[in-house]
């Protein structure tokens, strides 16, 4: 076993031997940053959303492959070369979802600095913010229960396939008709992007969320776990109280005046917004004060 580690090595180093004495500083360097780029890309998209624990899987299996290739296991490298053989089918499979929506991303950024990344507009997200901070004060006066996703830079993929899709500018009164109590699509969250909503009557999976306080209720729950496994922002009125609240990164804000929904949502969701940093500070210091 000794001999084909060493064996392994010696290959190694004289393939990387080769690789340096090949190489071009323009056209390699070039190579090397477009890759880089392409990967962060990939990742940026990935990132919190749950395809993100697929590629911890194959990352796993590559290791596995690795040592047992190098101490020679035959059987199980076999398999695994096999199976790596068709790594991009299952690639396509497996992310057909987030590469079509990616694909879509670029298409209407158009190639631009923007390209990969959500292509939004200030004064829209400002208009849809103005419209659910006045839905919210409103449900919160009626004590109607709602959630509200906003989703972020990254892909919400897994979560917009248990939903309705909808394309909607965000209004106050298509806000109030949606969580309506007893229509067809008040139960479950409302996905916003870029301004639009997008989804409605969305199902956040409830998993893995022990370390949730167990006194919350599922909407709030939801709330949670939407913030923790997935780039978004929710806004949740309570049925119950009346409360508004937001979580985000997995902390969550109770009892929220409009102005304060407000003033957060901005400085979550604009990026132009100045004060952004400051508000996220104080959002941070609220989360310990208000548990
Ligand atoms: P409230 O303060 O409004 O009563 P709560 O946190 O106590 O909220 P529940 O009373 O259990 O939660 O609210 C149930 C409602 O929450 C459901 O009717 C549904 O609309 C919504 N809900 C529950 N679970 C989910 C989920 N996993 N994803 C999205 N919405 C959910
Ligand atoms: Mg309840």
């Amino acid at each position: 076993m000794i001999d084909r580690i060493v064996d392994s090595l010696q290959t190694f180093a004289t393939q990387f031997r080769d690789l340096l004495s090949n190489f071009d500083p323009i056209t390699d360097i070039l190579d090397i940053l477009l890759v880089a780029f392409i990967i962060y890309c990939v990742f940026m998209q990935l990132r919190k959303s749950q395809s993100i624990q697929v590629i911890k899987g194959f990352i796993l299996l590559a290791v596995i492959y690795i040592i047992a290739t190098v101490i020679g296991l035959k059987t199980t490298s076999y398999i695994f070369s096999n199976m790596f053989g068709n790594f991009i089918l299952f690639l396509f499979i497996i992310f057909n979802y987030e590469i079509r929506q990616t694909l879509e991303n670029a298409g209407k950024g158009g190639f631009s600095g923007r390209v990969l990344f959500s292509s939004n507009n200030d004064n829209e997200i400002t208009d849809c913010i103005n419209a659910v901070c006045r839905a919210c004060a409103k449900m919160s006066d009626t004590k109607t229960g709602s959630l509200i996703i906003f989703q972020r830079e990254s892909l919400l993929g897994d979560l917009l396939k248990q939903s309705v899709p909808i394309d909607s500018v965000t209004t106050y009164e298509m806000l109030c008709g949606i969580f309506y109590p007893n229509t067809p699509l008040h139960d479950g969250a409302i996905v916003i992007k870029d301004g639009r909503i997008v989804a409605a009557r969305c199902i956040v999976p409830l998993k893995n969320d022990y370390e949730i306080n167990a006194h919350v209720g599922t909407r709030h729950r939801a709330a949670l776990n939407v913030s923790i496994n997935f780039d978004a922002v929710a806004v949740v009125t309570s049925e119950e109280t009346g409360m508004i609240s937001v979580a985000v990164d997995g902390q969550m804000r109770r009892g929220l005046s409009d102005a304060e929904l407000r003033e957060l949502l901005n400085s979550l969701l604009l990026k132009n917004d100045t004060p952004k940093k400051r508000f996220f500070a104080n959002f941070r210091r609220g989360d310990k004060k208000n548990g």
